[in-house]
């Protein structure tokens, strides 16, 4: 009986994950053809100071300009070029395209600001990373103190003793190491001691349901609370509402980043928008 079902349940399976297996190899091929043809662009988030209103910052995010779909989200790319290993390439690729566009802003006028990009774990797995921001420091110009790599948590307790030497070596470049999607991750505040972290980014499901959710409210005003006491410096992710805004602010969170304030867009539209002479 029992085995009967089992075949049954595998007959019922089978043919469906054929086709998922077919369509991510199919996926796989055209996220390497994208990087080929550089389909890849990257827009821009502005990050403020949450008192003054100043720009301090822009995040780097990936989309993928596809010719058949349009722009793609990195939701859909990331996870999949991070498991083929393909993160690599785009990673370098974007952090290069990162930094020569804040070293073009800079040397048109523009007034300093950070320019962070996101890191994954395969990238800080890979032993020649330093050596290869280094080298896009040095080829592009941006000044290291503008550069900032967003790492998540769990990116780091993954990778133990191992993480601790790497963000040391990428810090001694000059960079600023900021701990993304803060709060999600497996929550060790031990590392945060261990790590040499800059900044904490609270993650934008703490934000979201500001003010109607207590705990959020709770969580928030400890993580900034937080931040104080370590001497680190603190942004909050997915700002939607002046509400929320007024309660960060309130708060003393020092950063804000989200649609109400900014969404992420092209280069041309960033300049457009936020930036002006100094
Ligand atoms: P993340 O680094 O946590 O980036 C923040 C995400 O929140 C971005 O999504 C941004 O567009 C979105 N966001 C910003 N403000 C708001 C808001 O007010 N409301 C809401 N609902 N969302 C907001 P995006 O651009 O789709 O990127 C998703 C994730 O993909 C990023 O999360 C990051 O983990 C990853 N990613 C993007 N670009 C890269 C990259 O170049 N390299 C790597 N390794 N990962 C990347
Ligand atoms: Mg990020
Ligand atoms: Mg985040
Ligand atoms: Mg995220």
């Amino acid at each position: 009986q029992a085995k009967e079902e089992g075949r049954c349940t595998y007959r019922f399976y089978t043919p469906s994950l054929t086709r998922a297996a077919k369509e991510r190899l199919a996926l796989e091929a055209r996220l390497r053809r994208a990087l080929a043809n550089d389909e890849f662009v990257l827009y821009y988030q502005p990050q403020f100071e949450t008192d003054s209103g100043r720009l301090i910052g822009c995040e780097a995010l990936a989309r993928w300009r596809s010719p058949e779909e349009g722009l793609v989200s990195p939701a859909r790319f990331i996870p999949l070029a991070e498991e083929t290993g393909l993160i690599v390439p785009l990673g370098e690729w974007a952090l290069r395209t990162a930094c020569a566009q804040g070293m073009a802003w800079l040397k048109a006028g523009f007034p300093q600001m950070m320019m962070a990009v996101n890191l994954s774990g395969r990238q800080l797995r890979n032993p020649e990373l330093a050596n290869e921001v280094k080298a896009v420091l040095e080829q592009t110009g941006l000044p290291p103190q503008q550069l900032r790599l967003e790492l998540t948590e769990s990116i780091i307790m993954d990778q133990g003793t191992e993480a601790v030497e790497r963000l040391q070596t990428l810090k001694a470049l000059g960079l600023g190491l900021s701990i993304d999607d803060f709060g999600t991750g497996y929550s060790s505040l031990a590392y945060l001691k261990r790590f040499p972290i800059d900044e904490l980014k609270i993650d934008q499901s703490f934000v979201r349901d500001i003010p109607e959710d207590e705990n959020d409210m709770e969580i928030a005003a400890t993580i900034i609370a937080m931040a104080r006491n370590l001497k680190l410096e603190v942004i909050a992710e997915g700002v939607e509402t002046q509400e929320q805004l007024d309660f960060l602010r309130r708060q003393g969170c020092r950063g804000c980043q989200g649609y109400l304030l900014g969404r992420p867009v092209p280069a041309t539209d960033f300049e457009r928008r936020h930036l002006s002479p100094s």
